[in-house]
């Protein structure tokens, strides 16, 4: 009474095979070579694609999630493709057969999406760029605001850094209005320590950081008082 195919499928979900051996269709006769598509049709044999009334069933081999989904909800009629896979004893879905037209329908709706997140992205870019803009801009406003002899373009790039430091955060440009004189001093700090002395030497060479630090803060803090001292240029 029970018909034996793959075990976990339900009912309802047609599984056509790839047969292992060379055979026959058991209604029209045709030669199904190894690999070709069947249906079993109960203790009588095997059908070819025509005689079940696939033939017209296009062939979506798996691996596209979308357009797999989208191109079944379309289809009036679909089956599931299997193989038997000898190694692992199972047999393993190669795909669908649906209709020609449901998967057009699928892949037309995959490439608009496609589409959207596309411009998605090429709308967020000029935006987040200005935003970069905009947050270099006012961090160099402060700087220059608080240390008006330090050299312009080295305000440009202490920013630069701190934009980069931020980059990974929503709404620069609220972060750069927010931009408090400490920000500003410890951005400034760490240019300095870093780019103008010789910290980065002494902890390469294993010196430890607060020695270090000691031995560096009086040139980091002339620095940044003669910046703090002198008339914008
Ligand atoms: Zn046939």
């Amino acid at each position: 009474m029970t018909q034996k195919t793959p075990a976990a499928k339900p009912a309802e979900e047609l599984v056509v095979f790839l047969v292992r051996s060379a055979d026959k269709c058991v209604d029209c006769g045709c030669d199904l070579p190894p690999g070709s598509m069947i249906l079993p049709e109960g203790q009588r044999g095997i059908l070819c694609m025509d005689c079940a009334d696939l033939g017209h069933l296009e062939f979506l081999p798996s691996g596209d999630t979308a357009l797999t989904r989208r191109s079944k909800k379309h289809s009036g009629l679909w089956a599931v493709v299997v193989r038997w896979a000898p190694r692992r004893n199972r047999y393993e879905r190669q795909g669908l057969l649906v209709e020609p037209e449901a998967i057009d329908k699928a892949e037309a709706e995959c490439q608009a999406d496609a589409d959207k997140r596309a411009q998605k992205r090429e709308s967020a870019r000029p935006k987040r760029e200005a935003q970069d803009r905009e947050f270099v801009a006012s961090f160099i406003q402060r700087i220059l605001g608080l240390y008006p002899g330090c050299p312009p373009a080295t305000a440009e790039e202490i920013a630069g850094h701190a934009c980069q430091k931020h980059s990974g955060r929503v709404g620069r440009s609220a972060a750069a209005k927010e931009l408090d004189a400490k920000a500003v001093t410890l951005a400034v700090g760490a240019f300095v320590r870093h780019r103008r002395t010789n910290y980065d030497a002494l902890l390469s060479r294993g010196v430890d950081r607060h020695e270090a630090r000691a031995s560096i803060r009086a040139k980091v803090d002339e620095t940044m008082e003669a910046w703090q001292r002198a008339k914008p240029r």
